[in-house]
């Protein structure tokens, strides 16, 4: 892969090269059926791998230096996280793993002074975590965040939130919660603290995704009193503030997720470099050659749509449809690029001796997260057919 932009002399070829020699000889030696699903022990490996990462300077690559960041732009955090996201431990490692990523940028943009100091920071240091719960059970918001149950009323001294939110990544061992909620006024962004009697985790759901942070949480907030300071961005603008985490989250998830599917072709493309089958290598068979191909074609198609859309996103510009154009597009193709891998390796690609059946499990729910395919579709259409956009740009 060429980009125009990277050359030698502006170090991000050798901080791409230290990105991979982190993953290769730290991460993926450190990767292990064991972590799948117990969110304590990924808990500590992330926590034993971080002080590496900070040495070899790949702490934080999303925020700018005053906040201990390497202050990359969008295109050269394009780079760093396809890279990192070859393994399910390095991103967390290098603290640029949902859903803290995604809320370090709400914080930063949103925080007001006191906030950043009292969540933003602790969260860069990896001191703690946290996790974003907008969605909840019938008959809550899920696709239509407009459904949103969960209600905030005013009290004398801030705020009450009751609600139940499900399917909360980070949940577990998360310090606080950003959480969505209805008031009087519009949907709101709240920080609770998890300690807050109020709040509580019911639950860790047992989704099919082996390696989330923190598990996928379901919460109950029961009179969940808050101060007037927790509110996060603008009463009334809930979902508008949200939407500043959005766009980054999905575009930092298709990029990583680029990263894992490469991995499954790499293990794929060893196997049948290696396996015969009647007499003749399965790298020889064109049946073969074609899932190889259009793996290759799907991940450099999705490459060249995380790029498009991270130098729009360098210009100040607006990525609305592009995002959920590189959404649709790239949860697709990495899904299915995933999918060939584990079919070239017939029983082991089964299995979980190898990664790769990991690497299908922790890709199929990305079609329906940070808004489903379907979603984003009908709301492309209809915003292609309004306008009557051509699309010619
Ligand atoms: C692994 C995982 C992690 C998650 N992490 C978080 C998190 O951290 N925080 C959080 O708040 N939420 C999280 N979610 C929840 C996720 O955001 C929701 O699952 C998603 O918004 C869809 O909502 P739903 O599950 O209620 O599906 P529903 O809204 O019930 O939709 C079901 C299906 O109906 C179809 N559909 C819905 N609307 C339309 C439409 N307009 N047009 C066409 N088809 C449509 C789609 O196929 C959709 O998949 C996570 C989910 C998963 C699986």
């Amino acid at each position: 892969m060429h980009f125009k932009h990277l050359s030698p002399e502006d170090g991000l070829v050798a901080l791409r090269e230290r990105v991979r020699q982190f993953v290769d000889q730290a991460c993926i030696p450190l990767e292990s059926n064991d972590l799948s699903h117990d969110v304590a022990a990924l808990d500590r490996v992330l926590a034993s791998l971080r002080p590496q990462a900070q040495a070899a300077g790949l702490y934080l690559p999303q925020l700018p230096p005053s906040l201990g960041g390497l202050g990359l732009s969008w295109v050269e955090r394009a780079v760093v996280l396809e890279e990192a996201g070859r393994s399910f431990l390095a991103p967390g490692a290098m603290n640029c793993a949902p859903p803290d990523q995604p809320n370090m940028i709400s914080l930063m943009r949103h925080g007001t002074p006191g906030q950043k100091e009292r969540y933003l920071l602790p969260l860069a240091q990896g001191k703690v975590r946290s996790c974003f719960a907008m969605t909840e059970p019938q008959p809550g918001a899920g696709s239509d965040p407009s459904m949103l149950k969960t209600f905030a009323t005013r009290t004398s001294k801030g705020w009450s939130i009751t609600g139940h939110k499900w399917f909360i990544t980070g949940a577990s061992g998360a310090g606080f919660a950003i959480v969505l909620a209805m008031t009087d006024d519009g949907p709101t962004q709240f920080i609770v603290e998890t300690r807050n009697p109020g709040y509580q985790l019911l639950r860790t759901i047992d989704a099919m995704d082996p390696y989330a942070i923190g598990g996928h949480g379901e919460l109950l907030l029961q009179d969940c009193c808050v101060g007037a300071d927790a509110v996060l961005g603008e009463v009334g603008q809930g979902l508008r503030d949200a939407q500043v985490r959005l766009e980054p989250a999905r575009l930092s998830h298709c990029i990583r997720f680029i990263g894992r599917a490469r991995r499954a072709l790499e293990i794929a493309q060893d196997y049948a470099n290696q396996r015969s089958s009647f007499g003749a290598q399965l790298s020889d068979l064109q049946q073969i050659q074609a899932m190889v191909a259009d793996s290759h074609m799907d991940l450099h198609a999705s490459r060249l749509m995380t790029l498009d859309c991270a130098s729009r996103m360098d210009a100040g510009q607006s990525v609305k449809t592009e995002s959920a154009m590189t959404k649709i597009f790239v949860s697709e193709a990495v899904n299915r690029v995933a999918d060939r891998a584990a079919q070239m390796m017939g029983a082991l690609g089964m299995s979980a001796d190898t990664v790769v059946s990991l690497i299908v499990r922790e890709l199929r729910p990305f079609r329906i997260y940070d808004g489903a395919s379907e979603l984003h579709r009908a709301t492309l259409g209809r915003r292609f057919l309004k306008a009557n956009v051509s699309n010619k740009e």
